[in-house]
């Protein structure tokens, strides 16, 4: 690891007033499908509520199974945007290739690259061109260090504004949709000097283990909080089984303040 590797300093990631990898805990929430402009304006409300400083939403689903919904492109990316715009909020989404890419770079604030593509080498160098932070999902079965040379291949490139996202990775145990790796955060920090952040929704694929997930990745040192959030999690096209409702993000949020002032 030549750039990705630790150095004396930790890097600390500045985006438009939002800070990450620094004394911060930055929470981002929001649903995993963007459907429509009312339902992303009633996630950026509880995003905002909660405390919360990114909206996310994907518009290019990367579903396992083609005949799931693939997300509302172009259309979507307006109502992340102006949802989040509403609130004060910045906005993260996830491309899938260069043309979706080219679709939103200049609308969004953080570009996503989803677990399936951290491999997708191509796509690591086009995003490694770009001049805005990326989130780096850990792959599904990747090594921590093939997620460190993945986010190598960005900073070779020339982007050096990598977050890296633990998400849980594939083991032999079927009660969680994933086992979050957890002493993954630990591990990329001694490693690296990029922030590390978790997402205990993709991790768990289920609502009730997320408040606890949460609270241990902050207490493992985790730069921030990527959690999935929609106002009626039982009508979403796409994860709604690990969706907290309105209520439980705001909730887990106070919490959350508690824990992170006692690490
Ligand atoms: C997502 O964030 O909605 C997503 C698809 O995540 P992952 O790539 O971690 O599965
Ligand atoms: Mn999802």
């Amino acid at each position: 690891l030549i750039l990705a590797g630790r150095k004396a300093e930790r890097s600390v990631i500045e985006v438009n007033g939002v800070t990450i990898g620094g004394n911060e805990i930055i929470l981002m929430g929001g649903p995993c499908a963007v459907e429509s402009s009312l339902q992303m304006s009633r996630s950026a409300e509880t995003v905002k509520e909660a405390g919360g400083k990114i909206l996310r939403g994907g518009v290019f689903k990367p579903r396992t199974s083609p005949y799931s919904f693939q997300g509302l492109g172009l259309e979507g990316v307006n109502y992340l945007v102006q949802a989040a715009k509403e609130q004060g909020l910045l906005c993260v989404t996830e491309v899938i290739d260069a043309r979706s890419l080219d679709l939103v770079i200049d609308k969004v604030d953080i570009i996503q690259i989803g677990a399936r593509n951290m491999q997708n080498f191509e796509l690591l160098k086009i995003v490694g061109r770009i001049d805005k932070p990326v989130i780096l999902k850990r792959g599904l079965s990747a090594t921590v260090e093939e997620w460190l040379l993945a986010a190598e291949y960005i900073l070779s490139a020339g982007n050096s504004q990598v977050i890296l996202c633990e998400r849980g990775i594939r083991t032999y145990e079927p009660s969680t949709r994933n086992t979050l790796d957890l002493s993954a955060v630990g591990v990329a920090k001694e490693l690296s000097h990029l922030p590390v952040i978790v997402d205990p929704s993709h991790a768990a694929g289920r609502r009730d283990l997320i408040s606890s997930l949460s609270k241990a990745a902050v207490a493992a040192g985790s730069d921030g909080l990527l959690i999935e959030t929609h106002p009626n999690p039982a009508e979403a096209t796409s994860d709604g089984p690990q969706s907290l409702t309105p209520e439980q993000f705001i909730q887990l949020a106070q919490e959350l303040g508690a824990v992170a002032a006692s690490v």
